[in-house]
């Protein structure tokens, strides 16, 4: 399958990664859209969040925890957003789920 992420999860794709375990990958955003842009991914392919189900939400919520604790070592004290667009309308332009951490500013709400 030719999916980014899932190259990047195996190592093919170089990324600057800031955690790995044995199910989640985290990674710097290419193209930040915040002084601190992450992306925390699980290494499974799963497609998008309508594709959560009782069989993989644990491992979503795994990529929750990893962010909180990813937020508090990035030092994001003030406050951060995690996002995760789904499908066209939610702006989702890689097909494999991921979950932006954002932070180092105030974020606008509602979003665009
Ligand atoms: P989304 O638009 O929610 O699907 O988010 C996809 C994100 O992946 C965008 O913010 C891109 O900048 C980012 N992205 C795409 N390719 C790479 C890559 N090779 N390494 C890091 N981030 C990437
Ligand atoms: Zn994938």
């Amino acid at each position: 399958m030719d999916c980014i992420f899932c190259k990047i999860a195996k190592g093919e794709i170089t990324s600057h990664k800031v955690y790995e375990d044995e199910d989640v990958i985290a990674f710097h955003d290419l193209d930040p859209k915040a002084p601190t842009h992450v992306l925390i991914i699980p290494k499974k392919h799963i497609e998008s969040a309508m594709d959560i189900d009782q069989h993989n939400s644990a491992l979503i919520g795994r990529i929750y925890e990893v962010a909180v604790k990813l937020a508090v070592q990035l030092g994001l004290d003030k406050g951060f957003r995690i996002v995760n667009n789904c499908g066209e309308d939610g702006g989702q332009t890689v097909q494999h789920i991921h979950f932006h951490l954002l932070g180092g500013r105030s974020m606008a709400w509602p979003p665009g």
